[in-house]
Protein backbone atom coordinates (compact mmCIF):
# COMPACT_ATOMS: atom_id res chain seq x y z
CA UNK A 1 0.00 0.00 0.00
CA UNK A 2 1.35 3.50 -0.92
CA UNK A 3 0.89 5.35 1.89
CA UNK A 4 1.66 8.73 0.41
CA UNK A 5 -1.55 8.45 -1.27
CA UNK A 6 -3.89 8.15 1.88
CA UNK A 7 -5.28 11.61 3.00
CA UNK A 8 -5.40 11.19 6.47
CA UNK A 9 -6.28 14.02 9.08
CA UNK A 10 -5.35 13.80 13.26
CA UNK A 11 -7.89 15.19 15.74
CA UNK A 12 -5.61 16.01 18.70
CA UNK A 13 -8.35 16.44 21.84
CA UNK A 14 -7.03 18.91 24.35
CA UNK A 15 -10.10 20.41 25.33
CA UNK A 16 -10.41 18.82 29.10
CA UNK A 17 -9.62 20.72 31.88
CA UNK A 18 -7.16 18.21 33.34
CA UNK A 19 -8.56 18.18 37.09
CA UNK A 20 -6.90 15.24 38.21
CA UNK A 21 -3.66 16.67 38.09
CA UNK A 22 -4.20 19.62 40.41
CA UNK A 23 -2.98 22.98 40.25
CA UNK A 24 -4.06 26.13 38.15
CA UNK A 25 -2.29 25.60 34.73
CA UNK A 26 -4.69 23.10 32.77
CA UNK A 27 -2.20 19.83 31.88
CA UNK A 28 -2.29 20.23 28.02
CA UNK A 29 0.30 23.57 28.69
CA UNK A 30 2.16 22.26 31.47
CA UNK A 31 5.61 21.89 31.07
CA UNK A 32 7.11 18.97 29.88
CA UNK A 33 11.51 19.25 29.42
CA UNK A 34 10.90 22.76 28.38
CA UNK A 35 7.71 22.57 26.00
CA UNK A 36 4.11 22.52 26.97
CA UNK A 37 2.75 19.11 26.88
CA UNK A 38 0.60 19.79 23.63
CA UNK A 39 3.47 20.53 21.54
CA UNK A 40 4.85 16.92 21.50
CA UNK A 41 1.49 14.84 20.31
CA UNK A 42 1.34 17.98 17.77
CA UNK A 43 5.00 17.57 16.77
CA UNK A 44 4.86 13.52 16.41
CA UNK A 45 1.71 13.90 13.87
CA UNK A 46 3.80 16.41 12.33
CA UNK A 47 7.18 13.94 11.31
CA UNK A 48 4.21 11.00 10.50
CA UNK A 49 2.14 10.66 7.12
CA UNK A 50 -0.58 12.70 8.38
CA UNK A 51 -1.58 15.42 5.93
CA UNK A 52 -3.75 17.25 8.24
CA UNK A 53 -4.08 18.16 11.65
CA UNK A 54 -6.89 19.48 13.56
CA UNK A 55 -6.87 21.07 17.29
CA UNK A 56 -9.63 20.64 19.72
CA UNK A 57 -8.81 22.51 22.53
CA UNK A 58 -11.05 24.30 25.74
CA UNK A 59 -13.25 26.76 24.31
CA UNK A 60 -11.56 30.32 24.16
CA UNK A 61 -8.43 28.90 24.22
CA UNK A 62 -8.31 29.05 20.11
CA UNK A 63 -6.07 31.90 19.58
CA UNK A 64 -3.86 31.14 22.18
CA UNK A 65 -3.15 27.79 21.06
CA UNK A 66 -2.52 29.18 17.84
CA UNK A 67 0.00 32.02 18.74
CA UNK A 68 1.63 30.19 21.75
CA UNK A 69 2.03 26.65 19.97
CA UNK A 70 1.13 26.30 16.27
CA UNK A 71 2.87 29.73 14.96
CA UNK A 72 5.97 29.76 17.65
CA UNK A 73 7.08 26.27 17.07
CA UNK A 74 6.23 26.59 13.00
CA UNK A 75 3.95 23.70 12.82
CA UNK A 76 2.68 23.59 9.33
CA UNK A 77 -0.34 20.76 9.06
CA UNK A 78 -2.43 22.87 11.50
CA UNK A 79 -5.16 23.23 9.63
CA UNK A 80 -7.89 24.47 11.97
CA UNK A 81 -8.31 25.32 15.85
CA UNK A 82 -11.74 24.29 16.97
CA UNK A 83 -13.34 24.55 20.64
CA UNK A 84 -14.12 20.82 22.40
CA UNK A 85 -17.23 20.29 23.69
CA UNK A 86 -18.53 19.49 27.87
CA UNK A 87 -17.28 15.63 27.80
CA UNK A 88 -14.48 13.85 25.34
CA UNK A 89 -17.23 12.85 23.07
CA UNK A 90 -17.98 16.38 22.48
CA UNK A 91 -14.38 17.16 22.00
CA UNK A 92 -14.26 14.53 19.58
CA UNK A 93 -17.55 15.08 17.09
CA UNK A 94 -16.80 19.01 17.13
CA UNK A 95 -13.22 17.95 15.78
CA UNK A 96 -14.74 15.31 12.86
CA UNK A 97 -16.98 18.17 11.79
CA UNK A 98 -14.06 20.69 11.34
CA UNK A 99 -12.14 17.86 9.14
CA UNK A 100 -12.24 18.94 5.25
CA UNK A 101 -11.05 16.13 3.47
CA UNK A 102 -9.81 12.95 4.62
CA UNK A 103 -9.88 8.89 3.46
CA UNK A 104 -8.75 8.01 7.30
CA UNK A 105 -9.18 9.97 11.14
CA UNK A 106 -6.95 9.35 13.91
CA UNK A 107 -7.96 10.81 17.36
CA UNK A 108 -5.66 11.19 19.44
CA UNK A 109 -5.76 12.06 23.65
CA UNK A 110 -3.05 15.24 23.63
CA UNK A 111 -2.22 13.93 27.22
CA UNK A 112 -0.29 10.88 25.03
CA UNK A 113 2.70 12.74 24.71
CA UNK A 114 4.71 10.09 24.05
CA UNK A 115 2.86 8.81 20.77
CA UNK A 116 5.66 7.43 18.32
CA UNK A 117 5.27 7.85 14.51
CA UNK A 118 5.73 4.04 14.25
CA UNK A 119 2.76 3.36 16.03
CA UNK A 120 0.71 6.46 14.35
CA UNK A 121 1.45 4.75 10.82
CA UNK A 122 0.14 1.27 11.78
CA UNK A 123 -2.85 2.80 13.01
CA UNK A 124 -3.25 4.28 9.63
CA UNK A 125 -2.40 1.12 7.38
CA UNK A 126 -5.05 -0.90 10.10
CA UNK A 127 -7.44 1.93 9.39
CA UNK A 128 -7.24 1.84 5.86
CA UNK A 129 -7.43 -2.37 5.72
CA UNK A 130 -10.10 -3.09 8.46
CA UNK A 131 -12.19 -0.08 8.49
CA UNK A 132 -11.34 0.67 12.90
CA UNK A 133 -8.63 0.34 14.91
CA UNK A 134 -7.45 1.04 18.08
CA UNK A 135 -3.28 1.40 19.79
CA UNK A 136 -3.30 -0.75 22.82
CA UNK A 137 -0.79 -2.65 24.85
CA UNK A 138 -2.04 -6.45 26.36
CA UNK A 139 -2.06 -6.36 30.38
CA UNK A 140 0.59 -6.94 32.24
CA UNK A 141 -2.12 -6.63 35.27
CA UNK A 142 -4.70 -8.86 36.01
CA UNK A 143 -7.96 -6.99 35.72
CA UNK A 144 -10.93 -7.24 37.79
CA UNK A 145 -14.28 -5.50 37.58
CA UNK A 146 -16.00 -4.27 40.98
CA UNK A 147 -19.66 -4.09 41.90
CA UNK A 148 -21.37 -0.61 43.80
CA UNK A 149 -19.65 -1.88 47.01
CA UNK A 150 -16.41 -1.98 46.04
CA UNK A 151 -16.43 -6.15 45.86
CA UNK A 152 -15.15 -8.03 43.11
CA UNK A 153 -17.71 -8.83 40.84
CA UNK A 154 -15.25 -10.79 38.26
CA UNK A 155 -12.10 -11.37 36.85
CA UNK A 156 -11.33 -10.74 33.02
CA UNK A 157 -9.05 -13.41 31.21
CA UNK A 158 -5.62 -11.88 31.27
CA UNK A 159 -4.72 -13.18 28.26
CA UNK A 160 -7.59 -11.51 26.27
CA UNK A 161 -7.12 -8.56 27.98
CA UNK A 162 -5.36 -5.07 26.64
CA UNK A 163 -4.85 -1.80 28.17
CA UNK A 164 -6.66 0.65 24.93
CA UNK A 165 -4.85 3.64 24.15
CA UNK A 166 -5.10 6.32 20.87
CA UNK A 167 -4.41 6.77 18.31
CA UNK A 168 -8.09 5.18 17.59
CA UNK A 169 -8.78 4.86 14.28
CA UNK A 170 -11.75 5.22 11.01
CA UNK A 171 -12.13 5.72 7.87
CA UNK A 172 -13.97 8.42 7.62
CA UNK A 173 -17.43 7.80 6.66
CA UNK A 174 -17.18 5.35 9.46
CA UNK A 175 -16.83 7.24 11.93
CA UNK A 176 -18.60 10.04 11.08
CA UNK A 177 -21.57 7.89 10.24
CA UNK A 178 -21.27 6.23 13.66
CA UNK A 179 -21.13 9.75 15.40
CA UNK A 180 -24.37 10.98 13.55
CA UNK A 181 -26.24 7.87 14.91
CA UNK A 182 -25.08 8.43 18.17
CA UNK A 183 -25.94 11.86 18.32
CA UNK A 184 -29.49 10.90 17.80
CA UNK A 185 -29.36 9.10 20.60
CA UNK A 186 -26.52 10.65 22.96
CA UNK A 187 -28.32 13.93 23.38
CA UNK A 188 -31.41 11.94 24.62
CA UNK A 189 -30.01 9.67 26.96
CA UNK A 190 -27.79 11.46 28.09
CA UNK A 191 -25.07 8.49 26.99
CA UNK A 192 -21.94 11.75 25.88
CA UNK A 193 -20.06 10.83 29.35
CA UNK A 194 -19.94 6.84 28.88
CA UNK A 195 -18.11 7.06 25.48
CA UNK A 196 -14.97 7.33 27.01
CA UNK A 197 -13.28 6.63 23.61
CA UNK A 198 -14.23 6.71 20.03
CA UNK A 199 -13.92 3.14 19.60
CA UNK A 200 -17.24 2.93 21.89
CA UNK A 201 -19.03 4.55 19.15
CA UNK A 202 -17.66 3.15 16.61
CA UNK A 203 -18.56 -0.28 18.38
CA UNK A 204 -21.48 0.04 18.83
CA UNK A 205 -23.01 1.97 16.46
CA UNK A 206 -20.92 1.02 13.33
CA UNK A 207 -21.65 -2.63 13.29
CA UNK A 208 -17.41 -2.68 12.12
CA UNK A 209 -15.13 -4.92 14.47
CA UNK A 210 -12.84 -2.60 15.90
CA UNK A 211 -9.11 -4.02 15.02
CA UNK A 212 -6.44 -3.80 17.82
CA UNK A 213 -3.20 -2.53 16.82
CA UNK A 214 -0.36 -2.66 18.89
CA UNK A 215 0.29 0.19 20.79
CA UNK A 216 3.70 1.39 22.73
CA UNK A 217 4.34 0.87 26.73
CA UNK A 218 5.52 4.27 26.58
CA UNK A 219 2.19 5.87 25.04
CA UNK A 220 1.22 6.73 28.98
CA UNK A 221 -1.48 9.11 29.37
CA UNK A 222 -0.19 12.04 31.19
CA UNK A 223 -3.15 12.25 33.65
CA UNK A 224 -1.72 12.86 37.59
CA UNK A 225 1.92 15.07 38.56
CA UNK A 226 3.45 11.30 38.85
CA UNK A 227 2.65 10.77 35.36
CA UNK A 228 4.59 14.14 34.29
CA UNK A 229 7.80 12.86 35.97
CA UNK A 230 7.16 9.33 34.13
CA UNK A 231 6.96 11.13 30.95
CA UNK A 232 10.13 13.43 32.10
CA UNK A 233 11.99 10.27 32.16
CA UNK A 234 11.39 8.76 28.99
CA UNK A 235 12.02 11.83 27.15
CA UNK A 236 14.93 12.19 28.52
CA UNK A 237 16.02 8.51 27.73
CA UNK A 238 15.30 8.94 24.57
CA UNK A 239 17.46 12.07 23.86
CA UNK A 240 20.35 9.39 25.55
O1 LIG B 1 -10.62 12.95 30.46
P1 LIG B 1 -9.85 12.00 29.60
O2 LIG B 1 -8.67 11.44 30.31
O3 LIG B 1 -10.65 10.96 28.92
O4 LIG B 1 -9.24 12.94 28.45
C1 LIG B 1 -8.58 12.39 27.36
C2 LIG B 1 -8.24 13.50 26.37
O5 LIG B 1 -9.45 14.09 25.90
C3 LIG B 1 -7.38 14.63 26.97
O6 LIG B 1 -6.32 14.93 26.06
C4 LIG B 1 -8.36 15.77 27.13
O7 LIG B 1 -7.76 17.05 26.97
C5 LIG B 1 -9.38 15.50 26.03
N1 LIG B 1 -10.74 16.01 26.36
C6 LIG B 1 -11.34 16.92 25.49
N2 LIG B 1 -12.59 17.42 25.81
C7 LIG B 1 -13.22 17.07 26.94
C8 LIG B 1 -12.61 16.15 27.83
C9 LIG B 1 -11.37 15.62 27.52
O8 LIG B 1 -10.77 17.25 24.44
N3 LIG B 1 -14.41 17.62 27.22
Amino acid sequence: MNMEKIKSAALILAGGTGKRMGGDVPKQYLELCGHPLLYYAIDCFEKSSVTEIVLVVTPGDEEKVRKDIVDRYGFTKVSSVVAGGKERYNSSYNGIRAISDADIVLIHDAARALVTVDVIEHTIKDAYEYGACVAAVPSKDTIKLSDADGFVESTIDRSRAWIIQTPQSFRMPLIKAAYEQAEKEASDKGLSGFFTDDAMVAERYSGQKVKITMGSYENIKVTTPDDLQVAEEILINRKN
